[in-house]
């Protein structure tokens, strides 16, 4: 038996700047050109990532793996066509050789220069080689589901954490249904329904309330045998395009009898609490100034309006303009990305002291918001290249590679300066520079929820800081023009009774 198995990972925020290349699948995993084969196992073998969960599967039954695509990008700007063709050829190509099955590693919320719905897109151009061929879907909490997705993958399972720890455990229970298919074990179809709902990620976690409650009841649903599987999915907002909801996908086998209408249950539970899912940021200003009043550190200042993980240029310097005005002592900043400032400063070499603009190199003309470097006068304390392996609970195994990187001291501000730009998530991002987190009285990171994976444990506290950004959740600020209307919270007005979809 041959299996292909993929990985193409893209969440995109179409108001960002940052564009998306080929390139910016395959620099991430340390390639020029993108992986494959086996090369791609051995990136992604033993990797707490769908894509692992698929390999050690497919290994431990002794199934052959075709791995035609592995292709992983910060979230950014729209994909560019020729890359999501090319990327969509790969596997397409391989699938046209002949396979048993498929198993995918994919985000649900990709949108391409041409198409809202990467991921639809691309299981359409599957079916179109192979109509039959079961296909199984591991998605990311945050994928905006389309009837394509739905209508063309037999299996889809979603995480189910928040920061996002579970991706092995939801590539696993795809890897195993799409099995248990193959093997005539069971008959899967699919019902989904969606909210209109555009939730605020900051309230969006399963691990609190409103989605706790959700969420619960769809592991129940599962766990208890009622259903295949059942998943629900919080959606992904900064995408001007008709799919953002909060959603559930429900994957029952033909001979069920129960819970036909599970998908309904959990978006109408859903809209019930629509309101509890609405975020009314503070300004950061007043926020450093809470900070400021707090003695124990760690404190972390989760600077969230600008953070690679949702699409940010990871270097508005905003809100450390801010920490320097109000004169907070003893931070760590964790990363800034800019090249530029990377160049000067590795040429200037460790124990020099220099003047340079740092950050603000990106303008984001979508939001209004203009290039704005922060002038600042500081010391090279280490330059070094920035690569280190995650041992925190989200993505354990995989290879962070922020290229060449600085450790810039700014009077009592430490701040890392990168060529790269990634969320951090694990305390190795400072670690690695020669800062110890633990003795840091701040730790400002560019981070909405993903760092609480390696750093909630440490935190004595924790404080949300709405710097701007395109990753802001202030909805106000996005021209939309795509989105399904009306949707909550921005038409307040609505009337709603969740109706199911079903192949
Ligand atoms: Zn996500």
């Amino acid at each position: 038996m041959k299996i292909i198995t993929a990985i193409m990972q893209h969440e995109t925020n179409t108001f960002s700047s940052i564009e998306t290349p080929l390139r910016a699948f395959t620099e991430l995993l340390g390639s020029r050109e993108i992986l494959s084969g086996h090369r791609a196992i051995k990136f992604f073998k033993g990797t707490r990532m769908a894509i692992g969960a698929f390999i050690d599967l497919l290994q431990a039954e002794n199934i052959d793996i075709a791995l035609p695509l592995a292709a992983y990008a910060e979230p950014s700007a729209a994909v560019e066509d020729n890359a999501f063709d090319q990327m969509c050829d790969c596997i397409c190509d391989a699938v046209a050789q002949g396979c048993d099955g498929i198993m995918l590693d994919l985000h649900g919320a990709m949108v391409t220069q041409s198409y809202f719905d990467g991921e639809g897109e691309l299981l359409r151009r599957i079916r179109q080689v192979n109509p039959r061929v079961p296909i199984a879907v591991a998605l990311d909490f945050h994928a905006n589901i389309s009837d394509e997705i739905c209508q063309h993958a037999d299996i889809v399972t979603g995480y189910r954490t928040y920061p996002h720890v579970d991706m092995y455990e939801c590539g696993l229970r795809a890897g195993r249904l799409l099995l248990k298919m193959i093997y005539g074990q069971i008959k899967p179809y699919t019902r989904w329904a969606r909210a209109p709902m555009m939730t605020h990620m900051i309230k969006q976690t399963p691990a609190l309330a409103p989605m706790k409650p959700i969420m619960d009841k769809a592991i129940c649903k599962e766990t208890s045998g009622d259903v295949l599987a059942a998943s629900v999915f919080g959606g992904f907002p900064l995408a001007d395009i008709p799919y953002v909801s909060l959603a559930a996908v429900v994957v029952l086998d033909q001979n069920d009898r129960k819970s036909h209408q599970l998908a309904d249950e959990l978006v109408s539970m859903a809209w019930e609490s629509r309101a509890d899912f609405v975020y009314e940021p503070e300004t950061y200003v007043n926020t450093i100034a809470y900070a400021k009043t707090l003695a124990d550190g760690p404190i972390i200042l989760a600077d969230h309006g600008d953070n690679a993980g949702a699409g940010g240029s990871h270097d508005n310097m905003s809100v450390v303009a801010e920490v320097l005005r109000q004169e907070l002592k003893n931070v760590a900043v964790a990363p800034i990305a800019d090249p530029q400032a990377v160049d000067i400063l590795w040429q200037a070499g460790e124990g020099a002291e220099i003047t340079l603009p740092v950050g603000g190199k990106t303008p984001t003309p979508s939001i209004g918001l203009k290039a704005e470097p922060l002038e600042l006068n500081g010391c090279v304390k280490t330059l070094t290249e920035l690569k280190f392996e995650i041992t925190g609970p989200m993505m354990t195994g995989f290879q962070v590679d922020l290229g060449r990187s600085v450790l810039f001291k700014v009077g009592s501000v430490e701040m890392i300066i990168s060529e790269r730009r990634t969320e951090p998530a694990d305390l190795g991002f400072f670690t690695n520079m020669g800062i110890e987190p633990l003795e840091k009285r701040y730790l400002l990171l560019k981070s909405r929820q993903h760092f609480r994976a390696g750093f909630e444990q440490i935190a004595k506290q924790i404080l949300l800081v709405a710097g701007p950004g395109v990753c802001s959740s202030d909805y106000s600020i996005f021209p939309f023009e795509n989105l399904t209307r009306p949707i909550y919270p921005l038409d307040k007005d609505i009337t709603f009774s969740a109706q199911t979809n079903r192949t």
